[in-house]
């Protein structure tokens, strides 16, 4: 289970060389500053989470034991960065856990000093496993522009799970399973409102925390994972981190130059067509492609194509004409 490293001093606003009174100091400060309590309706979601990270923060840099376990880790990671734990630490890990109630804390607290969900990527103890529920999964579909902008979004989910009643063999005591009609499946339907992250590809998964199975014997809930698939577009093509485009343009227009207005997938915008341009000539627009992980954006390639209007007026006709007797004479020189 990868997770995600979390700065306990930089939480506090504290240095890593902090002593015992400044961060008990620090703790309090922030603690009063962000208890849910002291905040509007508005603004309480956001104090909630931050009253979490703070306590979470506390909990560890002020155990001796546990900062120093820390402290050893941290020296080599920064806020944010993914973090596998080795499988010999999720051991040890769970040797801190004294059956406290973690749930308010993060992954990355359980993977590190253990919990009930440390035990899921311990592996081996079977009989553990079964106390947080299954997670589930599912397909998202999206649109290139819901992929792009994100945002939040209400789905529907069709949800197979193992059946609780007979654990997916599909018979009790030698009978049919009553609950799942011996199929060792139950179908749920699920309707969600999902927090959408801007910048998903095709294959990325999210992940809804507490979304899945229901645990047993007093266990969390598993999560549930959606597969991403965005849906094929009429104007763009994304590869790699480029979109892709066609334009039509006018023979004179590839002649003689011109301004032509793009699509982009923030919208139009104005583009230099160079004089004498050919067909299957490729223009680079700097930074309109798919976002990237490090903040930059990859490009957006418009491919030239070259058409004649499906009809032409007379004029046209005339200086098309005069074209073609040019060509004539500069040929038969
Ligand atoms: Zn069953």
């Amino acid at each position: 289970m990868a997770t995600t490293f979390i700065d306990y001093y930089e939480i506090l606003g504290l240095p890593r060389t902090a002593t015992k009174d400044e961060i008990k100091s620090a703790y309090r400060k922030a603690a009063l500053k962000y208890h849910p309590d002291l905040h509007p309706a508005s603004e309480k979601t956001a104090a909630e989470e931050k009253f979490k990270k703070i306590n979470e923060a506390n909990e560890v840099l002020s155990d001796p034991e546990k900062r120093e376990k820390y402290d050893h880790l941290g020296e080599n990671l920064n806020n944010g960065q993914e973090w596998e734990p080795s499988p010999n630490m999720g051991n040890q890990g769970n040797s801190y856990w004294n059956g406290e109630d973690t749930s308010s804390f993060s992954d990355f607290f359980e993977s590190l000093f253990g919990g009930p969900k440390a035990r899921g990527f311990a592996g081996g103890f079977g009989q553990q496993r079964n106390t947080r529920g299954q997670d589930l999964e599912s397909q998202i579909e999206l649109t290139l522009e819901e992929a792009y902008h994100g945002g939040q979004r209400r789905f529907q989910f069709s949800l197979k799970s193992i059946c609780p009643e007979c654990a997916g063999m599909g018979t009790v005591n030698q009978k049919t399973c009553r609950s799942c009609g011996g199929t060792g499946y139950k179908t749920t339907t699920k309707t969600l409102d999902v927090n959408i992250p801007a910048g998903l590809k095709d294959g990325n998964t999210i992940r809804l925390r507490g979304q899945g199975g229901e645990g047993s014997s007093g266990g969390k809930q598993g999560d549930l994972l959606l597969t991403v698939k965005v849906l094929p577009h009429t104007t763009f093509t994304l590869k790699g981190n480029n979109l892709e485009t066609t334009i039509i343009i006018r023979p004179e227009q590839a002649a003689l130059g011109s301004k032509i207005s793009v699509p982009t997938i923030d919208g139009k915008v104005t583009v230099t067509v160079p004089p004498m341009s050919h067909n299957g000539q490729r223009l680079r627009l700097r930074s309109k492609g798919w976002p990237e992980k490090s903040g930059t954006r990859g490009d957006q390639y418009v491919e030239i194509r070259i058409d004649i209007p499906t009809s032409l007026r007379q004029e046209e006709r005339l200086i098309y004409q005069k074209l073609m007797d040019l060509g004539k004479e500069v040929h038969n020189h």
